[in-house]
Order: structure tokens, then sequence, then C-alpha cells
């Protein structure tokens, strides 16, 4: 379906939304097309490798209507279509649920794809948002095994047993909507470098996913630990022994991403 005549946003009401930028155009957010990147502003957690500190406050950011996201859509579109995919990252999006709808709604008309990026930690939110059938893929952070010991201390918040259950729950509905799903894991030096904690998110994930990546942490922009700031990249051969980690607990289609050499999949 092609672009409606007349301004979506005009017929959607006086949503806004509160972002902290848009990257117009990224072929390696959502790989296999081309995206337009939306950073929504706030998030619940304190991961020690968080790269978008500045993102975090939830007054961070500034706010902008349903239009300013319609402006920037259209202009990667006409005259000539170049994008073809949406993804909603932050900070954390789900903090946002209705204006998310309102412009997953806009994203939808214009005829894109959409991807949600999350780390799941908000059960309620996300059984909102995907349940009304307008998100195409969940790219769901899976910070640790799912364990509240574990999940607290990469996440930086004092209790996470609902974080975990959220997590867990997110993963089974996202299975029971038939939706894709995509699991992710930082890999920062002395968080979450270590083979067995790997091996570990692998066999609590194992068939409720259809990928996993896992990213190389990058000491690059605002990285809200100043002892991870000032360490550097996990080698890529030691992410390479951490995909065959997961292989070996039996997930089938791992990949490492790094900053130089891109997405690698792993067998
Ligand atoms: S890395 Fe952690 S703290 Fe940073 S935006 Fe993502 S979930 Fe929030």
């Amino acid at each position: 379906m092609g672009p409606p005549i007349g301004r979506v946003s005009d017929l959607t009401g006086a949503a806004s939304m509160r972002i902290g930028g848009v990257t117009d155009m990224s072929t390696v957010d959502w790989y296999g097309n081309v995206s337009l990147v939306v950073f929504f502003a706030g998030c619940n957690l304190r991961c020690p490798y968080c790269q978008n500190s500045g993102l975090l406050p939830l007054d961070s950011g500034q706010s902008v209507p349903l239009s300013y996201l319609e402006d920037r859509l259209r202009t990667g579109m006409e005259p000539v279509p170049q994008l073809d995919a949406v993804v909603f990252t932050g900070g954390e999006p789900l903090l946002q649920p209705d204006a998310l709808i309102e412009a997953a709604r806009l994203v939808k008309r214009l005829g894109l794809k959409l991807m949600l990026d999350t780390n799941g930690t908000i059960y309620e939110a996300a059984r909102r948002v995907l349940e009304t059938g307008l998100v195409d893929r969940v790219a769901l952070d899976v910070k640790a095994p799912l364990d509240a010991e574990e999940y607290g201390r990469t996440t930086g918040i004092p209790d996470a047993r609902k974080a975990v259950n959220s997590v867990d729950a997110v993963l089974d509905l996202t299975k029971d909507l038939g939706l894709e799903m995509e699991a992710r894991t930082t890999v920062a030096p002395t968080v979450s470098d270590d083979p067995a904690f790997i091996r570990r998110i692998a066999e609590d994930i194992r068939g409720r996913v259809d990928v996993y990546y896992l990213q190389q942490f990058d000491n690059q922009g605002e990285v809200l630990s100043p002892e991870l700031k000032a360490m550097d990249r996990p080698p890529r051969e030691h992410m390479f022994s951490l995909a065959r980690e997961a292989l070996g607990a039996g997930l089938d289609h791992v990949y490492v991403k790094t900053r130089f050499e891109g997405l690698v999949r792993v067998q």
C-alpha cells in the first residue's frame, strides 16, 4: 500500500513524543533494510555500558509532534522511496506507549515495516503495543541470564526480579504473536564477557528467538560508567569464542557485531 493522500499526522490527533534524535537513514540497525531510526528519550535501566547516557533522564531530549516524524519520513520516501523500515529505539521506547502506538500507526499508514528495540522490562506496555499488530519485529536486549541477581548487576537497578519476569514474558508473548524476534547482548569487559554468562543466556532464550546478536561494547559516546569509558572493546576473537558458546548451547543463528567489521555469522 502506498502513502495515503494528505498528511496522516493531521488525522491521528495531537500525539507528541519525547525523543533524543532521529537518524534518517541506517543500514545497520535492521539488517537487510534501509531504516529511519527514532531514539525515544528516557530509560528505566542504568546499564553501566550504556552509550546513550544523556538520553536516560525522562526529561531529556525534546518533545516533538507526530507531524515532525511524518516530515522526516516523507523526506526519505519522496520523490524517490529510499526507506523501507523504521526502528524505534532509545532510551526505552516502551516508557511512552501511547505516543509509540500513534507513531507506529503513522509508520504503517505510510507503508513501512516497524521494528521495536526494547529492553523488555515493562511488560504491560510491551503487551499493549505488540497486541496492536503494528510491530513487525522485536529486537530484545537480553542483558544477562534470566536471573534477578545477574540482571541487577548488569542493569544497575537494585531489585531486578520484576524486570527478569517481564523479559521472560516478552519472549513468550512475541512467540505467541508470531512476531520476528532478535535477541541482543552487549558484550562489555568485566560486565558481560564471561563464556559461562553467555552460555546461560543462550540456554534461557533457546527455541524462543530467530537470531542472536552479540554486540561488541564500544567506549565511544556518553558511556555511563567511567570505568568502562576507560576500557577497550573486547577483542574480536573473544567475541567469536562467545558466539561459539551460544552455538554450543543450542542456538542456530548467532552473529557477532563489531565496530569495524560489522556483522558476521558464526557457524
Ligand atoms: S543500554 Fe541500558 S540504560 Fe542504556 S538505553 Fe539501553 S536499556 Fe537503557
